[in-house]
């Protein structure tokens, strides 16, 4: 199957606006941008880590689920087995609270 540029254009739009939505939104440029919109166009373009989000890093794991890459669950595995009462997403501040650590 081919895409038309178009057809590309609004699939990546879809890929944008989805990790966006997974990002705080805080706009705080600690991952380099200005906006928690321009990091989710860099991750998309492959231009940075969808783990670059420095206020969300877990944020990554989603974002690359919208991208359609497979990453392992480094880390956490062996001992969050806590982590399913978080829900799918959870933010930085829970799971350092759960932990009892900084991840
Ligand atoms: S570090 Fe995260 S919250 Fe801050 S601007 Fe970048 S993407 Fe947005």
């Amino acid at each position: 199957m081919q895409y038309s540029p178009e057809e590309i254009n609004n699939i990546d739009k879809q890929k944008i606006r989805k990790i966006y939505e997974l990002l705080p939104q805080s706009n705080c440029g600690l991952c380099g941008f200005l906006l928690c919109s321009k990091f989710a166009r860099a991750v998309v373009e492959g231009n940075i880590s969808p783990f670059g989000c420095r206020l969300k890093p877990w944020a990554g794991y989603k974002a690359c689920e919208v991208m359609g890459l497979d990453v392992p669950l480094f880390g956490y595995t062996s001992r969050t087995s806590l982590l399913p009462m978080l829900g799918d997403n959870p933010t930085f501040e829970e799971l350092r609270d759960l932990l009892g650590e900084d991840p």
